[in-house]
């Protein structure tokens, strides 16, 4: 359920209707807009009665939601949510006109490895850093991540070069440590549907990336994102990083079809792993650039100076001149559509 308030509501009138949401046992949620406010009323404790709201003061009607996912909706917030990241050279958006790069290893290996790329990726004037101290990989025999030591050296990142750093959780117990540490906290694929981690990340005051889970139809991927909001952290970038499909000639198929249609359906911005999406580094910079053009509000690239040695993901990690070529081209592209990188 939706209530809708009048462009003139007061603050006060718009308190009352949450107030009489949250006495009913319901959540509300105001989301302010730039002509009106809408309060999307969740949780199935209770039941609201639509002809008492209805008749409140600045409450113009009361809108059944009939999608499963609500606050994630464009019935509830018709205009672009637009992420904004403090890091310590300035404000990055990811959103409506502006376009977000994050860029660096799979994984934090070294201190010297990630200050050598993450060298490379400020040179480049890109402002968000990636590397996993947290690695979610398929064997248990395979390099797990630095934990926080990890964390540690992404904090070196930060302070040195000025970039905002996105890096995974992978349980409840790392979130706390890289809630700390993070400007954008990633959720990754294989940990889309774990509901207590969403729950978690809701709760967090940073801005969460939600990757697709390796098979998720888009109404899963929307649900799961929903899970993050209900908590009350509104601040949800989706992430489309491939699905699994019959094809062979890639690790994963980049599905650019999900951006068009994650825009009609909702507010939140979509970005694009095409490291992940395709498994190789040749295919790295053409979808990148499909990407942008397709409407994604910002990529993310793996880029790592000596992939051949790299401890996860070499393969399909992009060489620092490769992807000095990539944020050029991309540039370009973004110009064609309208948008600004950041
Ligand atoms: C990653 O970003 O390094 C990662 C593990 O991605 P995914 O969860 O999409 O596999
Ligand atoms: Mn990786």
């Amino acid at each position: 359920m939706l209530v809708v308030m009048d462009a003139h509501a007061t603050p006060e009138q718009v308190r009352a209707v949450c107030a009489r949401i949250e006495a009913a046992g319901m959540k509300a949620h105001p989301i302010p807009g730039t002509l009106r406010t809408a309060i999307g009323i969740t949780g199935n404790t209770g039941v609201v009665d639509i002809g008492t709201l209805e008749a409140m003061a600045g409450v113009i009607e009361c809108i059944p939601v009939s999608k499963p996912y609500k606050l994630v909706s464009r019935d509830v917030k018709e205009e672009d949510t637009i992420i904004r990241i403090a890091t310590p050279s300035g404000t990055v958006e990811i959103g409506g006109t502006s376009i977000g790069i994050i860029a660096g290893p799979c994984a934090i290996e070294s201190s010297e490895q990630a200050l050598t790329i993450a060298k490379h990726v400020a040179a480049s004037g890109v402002k968000l850093f990636r590397g996993g101290a947290y690695k979610p990989r398929t064997s248990p025999y395979n390099f797990q991540g630095l934990g926080e030591p990890g964390l540690k050296i992404l904090a070196e990142v930060r302070q040195r070069f000025g970039l905002g750093i996105v890096t995974e959780a992978v349980d409840n117990e790392s979130l706390d440590l890289v809630e700390k540490y993070a400007d954008i906290i990633q959720i990754g694929a294989r940990n889309m549907q774990n509901f207590s981690l969403l729950k978690r990340a809701g709760r967090a005051r940073k801005p969460v990336m939600l990757k697709r889970g390796l098979s998720a139809t888009l109404d899963e991927f929307l649900m799961a994102a929903e899970y993050i909001l209900s908590e009350g952290n509104y601040n949800v970038i989706l992430c489309e990083r491939g699905v699994r499909t019959f094809a062979d000639h890639s690790r994963n198929t980049l599905d650019l079809t999900v951006v068009p249609a994650v825009k009609k359906r909702s507010h939140l911005p979509i970005i694009v792993d095409p490291s992940h999406g395709t498994g190789r580094r040749h295919k790295v910079l053409p979808l990148s650039r499909a990407a942008v053009a397709v409407g994604a509000d910002g990529i993310m690239v793996e880029v790592h100076h000596d992939p051949d040695h790299a401890l996860s993901d070499g393969m399909q990690s992009i060489l620092p001149d490769e992807f000095l070529r990539l944020t050029d081209e991309v540039r370009q592209i973004a110009a064609v559509v309208h948008r600004t990188i950041n």
